[in-house]
């Protein structure tokens, strides 16, 4: 994708701090941290969001974020980490190059991943339950 900002990233045609780099991905510094260390790993290939990434991509990404993710917060001393996911402008993406956010936390910090617990009605969890089960895979 010639215009995709994370694919320039992503392929070094734009400089970044970078953590980590293999063939199939680069770990850098987010420039809007929400919390000191906070970290995006960005595949070189370009899937706009969860849902087009290739299975084969998407395999190596659990490994990858165990592994970067828990350096990432021994380094920082860091007390959490937050591992987050933005798929669609609803849900907060505002780059359309699927990345994970590897967010370091400190005890009593403000950083805002957090929301008020809902309910699940008897009739929410049958309608869900139902039309899940009706959706292809
Ligand atoms: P999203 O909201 O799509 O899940 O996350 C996009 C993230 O990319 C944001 O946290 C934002 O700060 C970060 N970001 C946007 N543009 C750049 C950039 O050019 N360089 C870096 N390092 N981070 C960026
Ligand atoms: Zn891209």
């Amino acid at each position: 994708m010639k215009q995709c900002i994370f694919c320039k990233i992503a392929g070094g045609e734009i400089p970044s701090a970078t953590l980590y780099e293999d063939e199939d991905f680069r770990v850098i510094l987010d420039l809007g941290p929400a919390s000191k260390g906070h970290a995006l790993v960005l595949p070189k290939y370009h899937a706009a969001n969860l849902y087009e990434l290739p299975d084969e991509i998407a395999a190596k990404v659990f490994p990858l974020i165990k592994r970067i993710g828990g350096r990432l917060a021994r380094a920082m001393g860091s007390d959490g980490l937050n591992v987050v996911q933005n798929n669609g402008e609803a849900a907060g993406q505002t780059v359309f190059h699927f990345h994970v956010h590897l967010i370091p936390r400190y005890q009593g910090d403000q950083v805002g991943i957090a929301w008020e617990p809902g309910s699940l009605s008897e009739e929410q969890k049958e309608q869900i339950l139902k039309n899940y089960a009706k959706e292809e895979e």
